[in-house]
């Protein structure tokens, strides 16, 4: 169609900017990659999304790019936030959805035999699928009180150790947070379901580690070849979603003539300063401090079966957070524009903070090597752990890819594949699946994502995130 691409340099390509657009484009790809995400609309929403006011530098796609709710998922957008934009449709409808690992002392053997009684207890233990409830259901007051707080009130209720908000983004609370900026339908979609996994894409997978590529930085990270480690992937579920989609809504109201410069209303945005654009940032904040907590109840719950399967505690096994990170996110950093240090709204909406050695957001204990990346594969795929890296800066905002990323829609998938041949596939690789539905593994197939080695490969070769460990799944749950 009507987008341009030029080579800049192995794995950079631009597309220049002209017309209305503000800046140029890029995407970072290998031929084989870009094939893929020339495929769906990923391209033209990302040169339209260079007509949001206050785009610096470039609008960038990632690797493992494909096309989303008017901004690609894989999307990074570094926005002025002085006379800029934020975007709600640029964060993403899942606000804070990541993923966090937690590592133990258990090697493959030691698992290997409990796999059955594994995957069946997780799943008994921790709540999935649309209805189900969480681990906590409570009052408006206490989702208030976790909108503000973050895991430190995980870590006052008993369901958080010191340890776990070290290491997790921003210490698992964001100051900015406003819960008064949440309504009250979306507190009341929070209120049972905290610790609780959602549908879909979301999952928790026991996994091995298989191979380990840079060994002092996996050795800071306490990952060695045959750990059994503990993925977990989910988000801000009916709270984040409400939050989304009220304020979408209320800036295209709000702000119809920043609209009107936009070629997809699906990328509305609040002018930076503008009370709306103060507003969602603190609900965003909010709902983003309520995933933290999400994923430490479902980690919470996940010690506690591993103690009932393998009968010791979870301290004697050693279940510490390496760490947790956001890919569906908008935040206030100083980044250098111009050789000038300037204030942006970095939209990373399916992409992953990576921020290098030294920067003093990464935690005290990986400051000397780098902040780890989590980036998951599939459930018949490897997933890995990377570390921020030195051109990450300079590159991508310090960002870099989420996932392997989708080639497919889920109606596709389930024309294409069979929930119970897949899981039968999965089970002669030695892969333990459970999911709330058939229809649920179809769409997530192994098949249906790109090939996360590749992005990876990309990711590593640019500088922006450098390879430490890959992993297996032995054990997997969905909703
Ligand atoms: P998203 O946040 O875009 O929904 O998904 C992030 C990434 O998770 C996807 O791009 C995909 O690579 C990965 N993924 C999806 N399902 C699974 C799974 O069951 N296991 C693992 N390890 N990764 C998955
Ligand atoms: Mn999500
Ligand atoms: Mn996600």
């Amino acid at each position: 169609d009507g987008v341009t691409l030029e080579r800049v340099e192995e794995y950079v390509w631009e597309i220049p900017q002209e017309g209305e657009m503000n800046a140029p484009a890029r995407v970072l790809a290998s031929e084989e990659l870009l094939d893929q995400i020339a495929d769906d609309k990923t391209l033209q929403q990302l040169k339209n999304s260079t007509q949001l006011p206050g785009v610096q530098k470039y609008a960038i796609c990632m690797p493992d790019g494909h096309q989303g709710y008017g901004f690609p998922v894989g999307g990074v957008a570094g926005i002025d936030a002085e006379d800029g934009c934020i975007s709600p449709g640029a964060v993403g409808f899942d606000i804070n959805c990541g993923v966090r690992m937690m590592t133990t002392n258990l090697t493959y053997e030691d698992v290997q035999g409990h796999e059955e009684e594994l995957v069946e207890s997780l799943f008994a233990n921790i709540p999935s699928g649309l209805g189900g409830g969480g681990v906590v259901e409570s009052g408006v007051e206490t989702v208030e009180e976790i909108l503000d707080r973050g895991v430190e009130w995980a870590l006052d209720e008993g369901y958080a150790v010191e340890d776990d908000l070290a290491h997790c983004e921003d210490e698992g609370r964001r100051p900015d947070a406003d819960p008064d900026a949440v309504s009250q339908k979306s507190k009341d979609r929070g209120k049972n379901q905290i610790g609780s996994l959602g549908s879909g894409n979301h999952f928790l997978e026991v996994q091995r580690v298989t191979d380990v590529f840079r060994e002092g930085v996996a050795d800071s990270y306490g990952l060695s070849e045959d750990q059994i480690v503990v993925l977990i992937h989910c988000g801000s579920r009916g709270l984040g979603h409400q939050v989304c989609t009220e304020y979408t809504r209320e800036v295209e109201q709000a702000h119809p003539e920043l609209l009107e410069q936009l070629p997809d209303k699906e990328l509305a945005a609040a002018p930076a300063g503008s009370q709306l654009a103060e507003e969602y940032y603190g609900a965003m904040c909010a709902a983003i401090n309520y995933a933290w907590v999400n994923r430490q109840l479902i980690m919470h719950r996940t010690r506690k079966v591993f103690e009932r399967v393998f009968d010791r505690s979870w301290e004697e096994m050693e279940m510490d957070l390496l760490y947790d990170v956001a890919h569906n996110i908008a935040k206030k950093e100083a980044h250098e524009v111009d050789g000038e240090e300037r204030e942006l709204y970095v939209h990373r909406k399916g992409a992953t903070r990576a921020f290098p050695a030294g920067r003093e957001e990464v935690p005290s204990a990986y400051r000397d090597v780098g902040q780890p990346v989590i980036i998951p594969g599939s459930m018949g795929a490897g997933s890995y752990v990377l570390r921020g890296g030195e051109s990450s800066m300079e590159t991508t905002f310090g960002s870099t890819a989420h996932g392997a990323g989708r080639t497919m829609s889920r109606t596709q998938a389930k024309d294409e594949f069979w929930g119970e041949d897949i899981q039968d596939d999965l089970r002669e690789q030695k892969v333990y699946v459970k999911a709330q539905s058939g229809a649920t593994v179809a769409e997530e197939a192994p098949g249906v994502y790109k090939d996360v080695d590749e992005v990876v490969r990309v990711s590593d070769e640019l500088g922006i995130g450098d390879t430490v460990a890959r992993t297996f799944p032995v054990c997997n749950i969905k909703g």
